[in-house]
């Protein structure tokens, strides 16, 4: 863990391991942090704030952006030890690292543009002026999919404005989330600025941050179960919250797009990361008429992909998390086959050698999916992608919006007023319009509805770690 600057392990000894989901082996293993470990951490980063607040944003922008130079020089080994732990390929992982650093480099700038305002009074003796200050001590919790760019969109911004931090990443990636402090402490962070919590059991770390009156702000990416309950507590002690949460994106085909076109986006996005997406396309609606040229196309390259461990060259598909994945993938495959859907490919776990240590699936198409499948409304986080044939007279849209998820959604077509008509009723926070990939630094990432509250990224990712004042000058 690294608490107050100083690498340390629990003050109980307690360790946990880390596994490599691709062969099962143990690769390391780290500290398991106890209460007096988790109360350290907020300790440090509360009587750091009041130094590292009152720092100029040019100052802490500095910071920022030396942290951004060492990332840019460590990508390489930060992409392997990504791809060693977390089992994405080595290609993706690089394409990760490179994500992560653009979070630096973007709040390193809007460090130096947290204006305020001033706003005219009625009054002629009076003057309202805005000020906008740091929120405080923020607990950030990260997932193990995007086990650095979830790290460097919570702290990039939370240091921009001014924020300390303590960190508990997934227990299933502690390692990316060391190798991201070493870079933060050699780029001289100033200690208790930033804090690491590791833990294998994240509830009494998640308690802590919902209760402890230091911590101001819990930022939450991961399940949506786990971000209502933290939410719900976090609601007793009126505490700021922002929560990336799951997602089951919808990708509609129009009849005027490209069948071949639209196939290729819905292939690279339904199965990037092995389908452990919060973006990923749980739906695919292609007009019945379309459906077998679109499956045709689609099946063709994801029977090209490659499965395997993703430090093999040509790899596409690594292994998923962990043993729960792959059990909630087979039960939502089990389901649909059961309730009358088509598997065109796939549809096993993929056991032979040298994959049987690992968490493998194989990229997986459903056709004749129908809303009564657990599919339809359950997200999978795995590469199964489920065709839903839709017919002249349905309203897609309205079909695309009938679920509790409001994250991403994709659209293909050659009209730019069916693009726009989709774009603006589609209750989603992120929309791809013939674009699969509508993410970056720059750009405001969240959900509406049960996929979460608030921004990350972009210059409203900063406006989550500040408060608000107003002043009210009578002269
Ligand atoms: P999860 O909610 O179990 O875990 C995510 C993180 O929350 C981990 O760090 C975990 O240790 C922590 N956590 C779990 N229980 C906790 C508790 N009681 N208190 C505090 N922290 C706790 O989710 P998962 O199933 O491991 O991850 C996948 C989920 O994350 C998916 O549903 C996915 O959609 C979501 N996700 C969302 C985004 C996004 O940006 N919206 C990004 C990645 C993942």
């Amino acid at each position: 863990m690294f608490i107050n600057g100083k690498w340390k392990e629990a003050q109980n000894g307690a360790k946990f391991d880390v596994l490599n989901p691709a062969t099962g082996e143990v690769i390391s293993s780290v500290a398991d942090a106890g209460s007096q470990d988790i109360s350290a951490a907020i300790e440090a980063a509360d009587k750091a704030f009041p130094v590292w607040s009152s720092l100029t944003a040019y100052q802490r922008s500095h910071y920022l952006y030396t942290a951004w130079k060492i990332m840019m020089d460590k990508k390489e080994d930060l992409a392997r030890v990504m791809t060693m732990e977390q089992g994405k390929p080595l290609v993706a992982a690089r394409n990760e690292v490179q994500y992560g650093a653009d979070f630096l480099l973007w709040f390193a700038e809007e460090a130096k543009r947290v204006y305020g305002q001033t706003i005219p009074s009625a009054r002629p003796d009076q003057r309202f002026i805005v000020l906008k200050q740091p929120i405080g001590v923020v607990g950030a919790v990260t997932p193990w999919n995007y086990p650095v760019s979830m790290i460097t969109r919570k702290l990039a911004p939370a240091l921009a404005a001014g924020c300390t931090v303590v960190l508990k990443p997934a227990e299933a990636t502690p390692l990316c989330a060391m190798e991201m402090f070493k870079i933060f402490e050699e780029a001289q962070i100033p200690a208790g600025v930033i804090n690491l919590v590791t833990a294998f059991d994240p509830k009494p770390v998640g308690d802590e941050f919902v209760s402890n009156p230091i911590i101001r702000k819990l930022t939450f990416t991961g399940s949506t179960k786990v971000g209502k309950m933290l939410a719900s507590k976090a609601a007793q002690h009126m505490k700021k919250i922002s929560l990336e949460l799951g997602g089951h994106a919808p990708f509609i085909v129009y009849d005027d797009a490209d069948p071949i076109h639209a196939a290729k986006g819905a292939v690279l996005v339904k199965f990037l990361n092995t389908g452990q997406a919060c973006i990923s396309p749980n739906r695919i609606f292609v007009p019945r008429h379309m459906v077998d040229d679109f499956t045709q196309e689609f099946t063709k390259r994801v029977n090209a992909m490659k499965a395997g461990n993703g430090m093999d060259k040509g790899v596409r598909i690594g292994p998923l998390v962990g043993p729960d994945a792959i059990a909630k993938v087979e039960n939502q495959v089990k389901d649909a086959l059961e309730k009358g859907a088509q598997l065109i490919t796939g549809g096993t776990r993929l056991t032979d050698s040298p994959l049987e240590n690992g968490f493998f699936y194989a990229p997986t198409v459903l056709s004749n999916v129908t809303k009564d499948m657990l599919i339809f409304r359950e997200e999978t986080f795995g590469p199964v992608a489920p065709i839903i044939a839709y017919d002249p007279e349905d309203d897609v849209i309205e079909m695309a919006n009938d679920t509790v998820y409001g994250l991403a959604a994709y659209v293909y077509t050659k009209s730019t007023s069916r693009a726009m008509n989709a774009f603006e009723r589609l209750k989603f926070g992120i929309i791809g319009i013939n674009d699969i990939n509508p993410t970056s630094a720059a750009a405001p990432f969240g959900g509406m509805k049960e996929s979460g509250i608030g921004r990350e990224g972009a210059k409203e990712g900063i406006n989550e770690y500040l408060e608000t004042k107003l002043g009210g000058f009578s002269i």
